[in-house]
């Protein structure tokens, strides 16, 4: 079999295209194979179908394909160019590749697997392919999916913000379909606008599918779920309970770093040396190590303890069935964190109070934000292995490409 008609087969090239010369290069591990057709041919317009004789060649252009036998090989061809009598001159559509793209589809199904499976350094290296043009194939993956990506209608939005770098202006919005665990944007910025933009990209239907949407105390959120439903707004917005232990976890620290101030100056030493994680812990959890020191703590009148006692019966508003029940105990415990004498205990409670209504519809929904619930921790290690995407329009690719949940592969012939 000659070389030519080797490839003809391993390509699964259709008619009318076939090798026309094969390159083998030992030394460099690479084959190079050229693709012709032959002349008098006439080609679909890409646009309309209507069959037009060649106008001209475009120049040679050249495609990665999947390695034959660990040497790289691309695929050279000029592809033709026809006049059809409405859309003019136009490059006919290749059946190895999609217009634009710098790999053949072949590689670029199997491209879009590997960097699914690992990091984007293992990728590139058993690719054998740079950070740009890794970047290039997520990017064009993402672009395919959305573009296929059916309209769905999303029950439960989660919405948080996320740090994507330095500073306050590098902030983005991600927005999750919580049933669904996936991303289904990432916004720039934090603001009200970050937030409408998303809810102004939904059809009609969609947005009427919403029944609630999950977030932290973020006035800027607020405004954007309101106005957006200037009905029934309010009753749609629930309060990421996880969201709201973290201001009352705050508040704990913040009376921790003060009672351990004022200690060490009046007696010179402090019980709460070293404690503070400690305190970050729910009951259940305090790691072994922790135990010795948290028996002693907890039964002393230390105002950290009481703080740390406050916040965690506050955990349990959220185990009761009903709001019926949930009620009578929620007033019990704002009394006694509003009567604490410990300020930051106070006035996060006063918060949650001015944000009573997000905290009663969670009785309603019972969701919390999938984003707290494991996409945040995948997002923080796509964002720490990307050194090389740091920039807020490359991190929404990259969030998109591992957790959008789209059909991302080319079809291939
Ligand atoms: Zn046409």
């Amino acid at each position: 079999m000659r070389d030519t008609t080797l490839y003809q087969h391993l390509l699964g090239l259709p008619e009318p295209w076939t090798v026309s010369r094969v390159e083998l290069n030992v030394e460099g591990q690479r084959v190079d194979v050229w693709v012709d057709h032959p002349r008098g041919l006439r080609w679909a317009c890409p646009e309309c179908g209507t069959e037009c004789t060649v106008y001209d060649h475009a120049r040679e252009r050249t495609w990665r394909h999947l390695d034959s036998c660990q040497f790289q090989t691309f695929l050279h061809a000029r592809p033709p160019r026809v006049k059809c009598p409405e859309h003019g001159v136009r490059q006919i559509e290749l059946p190895w590749a999609e217009p634009r793209g710098r790999f053949t589809l072949l590689f670029e199904a199997f491209a879009i697997r590997v960097l699914q499976e690992t990091t984007l350094q293992a990728a590139c290296r058993i690719l054998r392919i740079s950070w740009d043009e890794a970047w290039h194939l997520m990017r064009r993956a993402v672009v395919r999916g959305l573009a296929r990506k059916p309209v769905r209608l999303i029950t439960y939005v989660g919405v948080d913000e996320k740090a994507a770098g330095r500073g306050q202006r590098n902030y983005v919005t991600i927005v999750c379909d919580i049933l669904q665990g996936t991303v289904e944007e990432v916004i720039e910025g934090r603001t009200k606008r970050s937030l409408l933009s998303y809810f102004a990209s939904l059809t009609a239907e969609q947005r009427q599918a919403i029944e609630a949407v999950a977030m932290d105390m973020c006035d800027a959120y607020i405004r954007a779920v309101l106005e957006t439903f200037p009905e029934d707004g309010e009753r749609k917005i629930v309060f990421d309970r996880f969201h709201l232990m973290k201001h009352m976890n705050e508040a704990v620290d913040a009376v921790r770093r003060e009672e351990h101030r004022r200690l060490l100056a009046q007696e010179g030493g402090s019980p709460l040396t070293g404690t503070r994680y400690l305190w970050l812990y729910s009951r259940e959890r305090i790691p072994r190590r922790y135990w010795g020191t948290y028996y002693a703590l907890r039964d002393s009148d230390l105002k950290t303890a009481r703080a740390w006692a406050i916040k965690e019966n506050l955990r349990r508003l959220w185990e009761y069935r009903t709001l019926r029940g949930a009620e009578p105990y929620w007033k019990r415990w704002y009394f006694w964190a509003t009567h604490s004498r410990l300020e930051p205990v106070k006035k996060a409670a006063k918060t949650l109070k001015a944000h009573l209504y997000g905290i009663w519809n969670y009785f309603t929904h019972r969701i919390t934000n999938a984003m707290t619930e494991g996409i945040n921790s995948r997002i923080d290690e796509l964002w720490a292995a990307g050194r090389g995407y740091r920039n807020k329009q490359r991190f929404r690719i990259v969030v998109l490409f591992h957790l959008g949940g789209l059909d991302l592969a080319p079809v291939t012939h």
